[in-house]
């Protein structure tokens, strides 16, 4: 069977924000996955120290440094731990540390062992 060699547009993105295959895009156009439309990249730093610019190129998002001139999607984000902006809503993978523990609300009678711990 034959199967055409795609050129170019083969290239599946990945979601920066936790690397699943990127199947929307967020409010700055970069490819990220259903879950992350919601959360923007910011505050990228360029590897002299540089903030990074964010720019619309024909093929995508990059970045722009004062001092090195544009860098990549890509590359930007190997040059920086990504922290996702999102509202304050969903915070659900850090909520799940931050819960404090045994305030689960249990009836606590006199003869249970757990009482006196
Ligand atoms: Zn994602
Ligand atoms: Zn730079």
């Amino acid at each position: 069977m034959f199967i055409p060699k795609k050129y170019g547009q083969s290239k599946i993105d990945k979601c920066p924000f936790c690397q699943k295959m990127a199947t929307a895009m967020n409010s700055q156009s970069v490819p990220v996955c259903n879950s992350h439309k919601e959360h923007v990249l910011d505050g990228l730093k360029c590897a002299c120290g540089s903030s990074l610019e964010m720019l619309q190129g024909r093929y995508g998002v990059f970045f722009s440094c004062v001092k090195c001139g544009n860098v990549g999607l890509k590359r930007a984000l190997e040059l920086n731990p990504v922290k996702p902006r999102i509202s304050a809503n969903n915070e659900n993978n850090f909520s799940k540390t931050r819960q404090p523990e045994g305030r689960k609300e249990i009836t606590v009678r006199s003869d249970d062992p757990r009482y006196f711990d």
